[in-house]
C-alpha cells in the first residue's frame, strides 16, 4: 500500500488570496485543527513576505513543535535565512524554497538566464541544508517549463540535498494526462532519492483531477488547502483529494493519515476566519453536499442511503442526523450542533445561547446552521468563539 503525504498550505497559499487573511491567533487555531486532522506537513507562511507571516511561522513552530512545519522562501539568501529563523523552534523544520523555471517567467519576471536560475536553485538548496535536513525545492510554473531543463534542475537540487521536489501547476494550465506524464517522467529520473510532490491550481477546475492523476503516476506528496482556498481560482481542495482516495480505493490504492471525520469541522472553522465559505454545492463540505431534495432521491435515500450517497456524511464529519433544531430541542442537541459547527461552548455560554435560542425557535420552523452560528457569535464574540 502506498502512502501519500498531505502537505497543507491553507495558511500560506490559501491565506495569501483575497479575503483570506488571518491573524496569528486565528492561524494558531487553524493549525490546531490541521494537526488534529492529521496533515503530514503544515506550511505556516512565507516569513520574508511580512512581519505577520514571520510571526505566524514562529508561533506555529513553538506551539506545534512536534509537527513538520514548513516555511516558504524564494531561492534567495535573505529569504532562506528569514525562513530558518522563523522555524528555529520547530523540531522538524522544513525550508521550502522555490524559483520559476519556465521561459515565460525567466524572460518576463525574473529576467534571468536558464544558467542563472539553475545556479540560484542549487545555491538556495545548499544554503537551506545548512539549517535543516528537510529541504523542499519547487520549480515554479513547472508545467510550462521545458522538460529537459526541468530534469536537469531537479537532478541538481536533489544532488544539493533537496529531499522533496515539487512540480507545481502554478497557473492551473495542465490537464490530467499531460500532468501525469510529466510526473511519471520525473519520478523515473529521481527514483528513490527524492519524493515528488504536486501542487495544483484550479483555474480550469482541474486541480483535484490533476493531483489524483499525479498520485497515480508516482507523486507521493500532494499540496492542498481546506475548502480549496488559494490564489485566483484556488488550490486543490484537501477534502476532495482525501475523500477521492478513500471512496475510490479500488482504483486509487493510496493511504493518507487524515482523519476524514474531522474534514467538515476544519472547513467550518476556516469559514469563521475568512470572508467566504464553500459554495453550497461544494463537494464534501458544502451545505448541500449531503442534502436530498428531489422526491425520487429522497425516496431512494430513505429506503437505503447507498442509492444516492457514495460516502456517509458521518465519514466526513457532517452531522449524520438531520435533526431540525426547533423549539422542542434541548441543550444537548444544541451543544452537539455548535460543536459540529466548530464551537466549543462553556456551560455558561451554552446556557446563554440556549436561552436566546428558545426565544427565537418559538417563532420559527427550525434554525438553519448559519442562524445557529450567528446566535453563538452574538454570545461569545466572533474571534473568541472558535476553536476553544
Ligand atoms: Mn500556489
Amino acid at each position: 500500500m502506498s502512502r501519500v503525504y498531505i502537505f497543507d498550505t491553507t495558511l500560506r497559499d490559501g491565506e495569501q488570496s483575497p479575503g483570506c487573511s488571518m491573524t496569528t491567533p486565528e492561524k494558531l487555531k487553524m493549525a490546531a485543527a490541521l494537526a488534529d486532522l492529521g496533515v503530514d506537513v503544515l506550511e505556516a507562511g512565507f516569513p520574508i513576505a511580512s512581519d505577520g507571516d514571520y510571526e505566524a511561522v514562529d508561533a506555529v513552530s513553538r506551539q506545534f513543535h512536534w509537527l513538520q512545519v514548513a516555511a516558504l522562501a524564494r531561492a534567495y539568501t535573505p529569504d532562506i535565512e528569514r525562513a530558518a529563523k522563523a522555524l528555529q523552534h520547530a523540531r522538524r523544520p522544513r525550508i521550502h524554497t522555490f524559483i520559476a523555471t519556465s521561459d515565460i517567467h525567466l524572460q518576463h519576471k525574473l529576467r534571468k538566464t536558464r544558467q542563472q536560475v539553475f545556479d540560484d536553485a542549487v545555491a538556495a538548496v545548499t544554503l537551506a541544508r545548512n539549517y535543516t535536513d528537510d529541504v523542499e525545492f519547487s520549480a515554479e510554473d513547472a508545467t510550462r517549463t521545458d522538460p529537459e531543463y526541468l530534469e536537469e534542475i531537479c537532478l541538481a537540487v536533489v544532488e544539493a540535498g533537496a529531499r522533496t521536489v515539487n512540480l507545481p501547476d502554478t497557473v492551473g494550465y495542465s490537464i490530467p494526462e499531460e500532468y501525469a506524464a510529466l510526473i511519471r517522467r520525473m519520478v523515473g529520473v529521481l527514483g528513490d532519492r527524492a519524493t515528488v510532490s504536486v501542487h495544483c491550481h484550479d483555474d480550469l477546475g482541474l486541480a483535484v483531477a490533476n493531483s489524483l492523476a499525479a498520485i497515480a503516476a508516482g507523486a507521493r506528496q500532494v499540496e492542498c488547502t481546506i475548502n480549496g482556498i488559494g490564489e485566483r481560482a484556488g488550490n486543490a481542495a484537501l477534502e476532495e483529494i482525501v475523500m477521492a482516495l478513500k471512496t475510490r480505493h479500488d482504483r486509487l490504492p493510496f493511504e493518507t493519515k487524515i482523519h476524514s471525520e474531522k474534514l467538515f469541522p476544519a472547513s467550518q472553522l476556516l469559514t469563521q476566519f475568512i470572508t467566504f465559505g464553500p459554495q453550497p454545492n461544494k463537494s464534501i463540505v458544502g451545505e448541500n453536499a449531503f442534502s436530498h431534495e428531489a422526491g425520487i432521491h429522497q425516496d431512494g435515500y430513505l429506503k437505503n442511503p447507498s442509492t444516492y450517497e457514495i460516502m456517509s456524511p458521518a465519514s466526513v464529519g457532517v452531522p449524520e442526523s438531520r435533526i431540525v433544531l426547533g423549539k422542542h430541542s434541548g441543550r444537548h442537541a444544541l451543544k452537539k450542533r455548535a460543536e459540529d459547527l466548530g464551537f466549543r461552548l462553556s456551560k455558561e455560554e451554552l446556557d446563554e445561547v440556549y436561552h436566546r435560542f428558545t426565544h427565537l425557535a418559538d417563532n420559527k420552523k427550525g434554525l438553519r446552521n448559519d442562524e445557529i452560528i450567528a446566535l453563538v457569535e452574538e454570545v461569545v464574540g466572533r474571534a473568541a468563539a472558535v476553536g476553544r
